[in-house]
């Protein structure tokens, strides 16, 4: 198979410095080496490549964005790239890299106690420990405000008690950060894993997200120290700093999906010959699913450089991220249906990357923030009026 070069229609690689491109090499080949060589049979065996860890740790993927106690300090959209490569590798893997970093660095980074910083940070950074982030309920999804996971106060200790659900990573665990309901409002906790009354278990029988452990947590009367609050997260808004964080990485992520789909739909029509011994890439209606590929790609990649380099600037507003987040997953999933058609019978086997892509797109649409949610972000930011009720 020949290595995968880039899809660059419109000249974008010369939005980058040498550095970002670099870092984008650097991500590329480790997920050419190490990634594409298992991932079909880890997404056969519903297993996350948990022996790549350590190198994405050595290579400075984990909390690639922040600053000190051990990341790597990369700018927006350096990350973003490396976010990109990973996914083009599989949602699974830069979905760990997504919750280490931005669900569970960022706010210890950003929220936490100096002693919570030094404790975690050069650990997840390095690889050595591994986070979730515990937001999701039963009941509340979309709707994370109506949670009804409670801390108590008492004494030196806060007693949590609540499920949370859909947490990637929860059972590889070794901290989760966990938000909870308290008499002052939603605050975010450290819960170790092991600490008496805090339990996990894997959520089976996905046909997405296969490559990527997913869990259920459970806290009855599980009891953490006061220092175990983040001192500095104060209310719903810290949570969604968190996501948008993440979300802002999922933007650049869903692009490495929807290149891999477009480069091996066209590759394959390329090759693929029916009717007079003509590839099927000499006709109009196949022309024309690669144009629409290649043009919204295009168009999601010149979205995600501007969201980078307002981002560097601090000037990247969530309601742009959510448009970042929402367009380029879904031109992702519809990239991935068209390629699985262009490729016949071919598209349903896991021979080809589109099916695992497919599958797992249709989660990314969902979490962080649905598609609908995120079209209500941008409805809010264009009208002043919320409909989310
Ligand atoms: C594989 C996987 C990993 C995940 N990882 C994590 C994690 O690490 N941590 C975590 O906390 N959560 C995680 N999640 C949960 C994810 O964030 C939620 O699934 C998501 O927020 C949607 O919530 P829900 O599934 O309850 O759907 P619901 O909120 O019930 O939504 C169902 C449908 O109703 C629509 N809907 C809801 N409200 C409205 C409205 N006001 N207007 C219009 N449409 C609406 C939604 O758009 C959607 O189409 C994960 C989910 C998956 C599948």
């Amino acid at each position: 198979m020949e290595p995968f070069r880039g899809v660059d229609y419109f000249g974008i690689d010369s939005l980058f410095s040498e550095q970002e491109l670099l870092v984008r090499r650097t991500a590329r080949q480790f997920v050419e080496e190490r990634c594409m060589p298992l991932i079909r049979d880890c997404f056969r065996e519903a297993r996350f490549p948990s022996e790549l860890i350590p190198e994405m740790g050595r290579l400075g993927f984990l909390g690639a964005n922040l600053e000190g106690y051990g990341c790597a300090g990369m700018n927006n959209v350096e990350y973003g790239l490396v976010m990109q490569e990973l996914e083009r590798g599989d949602s699974g893997l830069r979905s760990f890299a997504s919750v280490q970093g931005a669900l569970v660095m960022y706010p210890i980074l950003t929220f936490g106690a100096e002693e919570q910083k030094q404790r975690w940070l050069p650990r997840l950074a390095a690889g050595e420990a591994v986070g979730c982030f515990g937001l999701t309920e039963p009941d509340f999804g979309s709707n994370p405000a109506g949670m009804r996971t409670r801390a108590r106060r008492d004494g030196d200790c806060w007693v949590l008690n609540g499920e949370k659900t859909w947490i990637t990573n929860g059972t590889a665990s070794d901290i989760a950060v966990v938000w909870a309901r308290t008499d002052d409002g939603i605050r975010g906790f450290l819960v170790e894993k092991g600490t008496p009354g805090f339990t996990s278990s894997d959520i089976h029988g996905k046909w997405s997200m296969r490559a990527s452990v997913t869990s259920s947590l459970s806290f009855s009367d599980c009891r953490v120290r006061a220092e175990d609050q983040l001192p500095g997260a104060k209310g719903l808004k810290s949570a969604l700093m968190c996501l948008t964080q993440a979300r802002y990485g999922i933007g650049w992520g869903a692009i490495g999906a929807a290149m891999d789909c477009y480069e091996t739909a066209r590759r394959y029509t390329l090759i693929r010959k029916q009717f007079d011994d003509r590839p099927i890439a000499s006709h109009q209606l196949v022309q024309e699913k690669l144009a629409w590929m290649i043009t919204e790609i295009t168009k999601a990649q010149l979205l995600a450089v501007q969201a980078g380099r307002l981002k560097d600037r601090g000037k990247a507003d969530p309601a742009q991220v959510s448009m970042l987040k929402r367009n380029n997953v879904a031109i992702a999933l519809e990239c991935a249906r068209l390629s699985r058609d262009l490729l016949g019978a071919n598209g349903i086997t896991d021979e080809y990357p589109i099916m695992r892509h497919l599958c797992n797109l249709e989660t990314v649409k969902t979490y962080e923030g649905t598609d609908h949610i995120h079209l209500l972000v941008i409805g809010e930011r264009v009208t002043g009026i919320p409909a989310y009720k």
